[in-house]
């Protein structure tokens, strides 16, 4: 697969989060956000294993709630191919964003 869309840095401030990651716990304190690239609308998946809201135990159920809704750093790491990337760079069209908490999680 590739794209049209040149590798280029590109922070997105926080104060405009991407809402359209779905989150996903994985357990153990592992939790995954996926969704489009805002800048190359390629998928991309971020991943946390250090997430604060774990919970202890086996069978543990809970997502990724009573975090405050505080949107998280992720990086574009799609494994599109795209043009301009720097050697030593293997994944991402270079953008970094923020992502917005999930919806539906409040306490
Ligand atoms: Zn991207
Ligand atoms: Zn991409």
């Amino acid at each position: 697969m590739s794209s049209t869309v040149p590798y280029r840095v590109t922070d997105r401030p926080l104060t405009s989060p991407v809402t359209t990651f779905l989150w996903e716990s994985r357990g153990g304190g592992r939790v995954e956000a996926s969704g489009e690239c805002p800048e190359c609308r390629c998928v991309t998946v971020r991943v946390w294993e250090d997430v604060q809201y774990v919970t202890k135990g086996p069978g543990s159920s809970r997502g990724p709630s009573g975090d405050g809704g505080v949107p998280r750093y992720a990086r574009c790491a799609c494994t599109t191919w795209h043009v301009d990337r720097p050697a030593g760079v293997e994944q991402g069209c270079g953008a970094s964003f923020w992502i917005a908490p999930p919806r539906g999680a409040a306490r």
